[in-house]
């Protein structure tokens, strides 16, 4: 998945405040966006890089790898 470009990372705390991710490989809503505590999954397992959320920060030129943000599903 293409990385999605925030200017700061405020900007995608904005666009994301519930802090609740979706676990790419069991579904389940966890707060821990880099690791599920109900199956042990990576927000960078490559298995289920398909489910997970790619985003850039400009400011600090950081790419982070994480579940996809409940926002995202919501929008659907
Ligand atoms: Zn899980």
């Amino acid at each position: 998945m293409q990385a999605e470009e925030f200017e700061t990372i405020r900007e995608f705390n904005i666009k994301f405040p519930s802090k609740i991710y979706i676990c790419s490989r069991c579904g389940s809503l966890v707060s821990d966006p880099h690791q599920c505590n109900m199956c042990g999954c990576q927000s960078n397992n490559f298995l289920f890089s398909d489910k997970s959320y790619t985003y850039f920060i400009k400011d600090k030129n950081i790419t982070n790898t994480i579940f996809k943000p409940v926002e995202l599903e919501k929008g659907k």
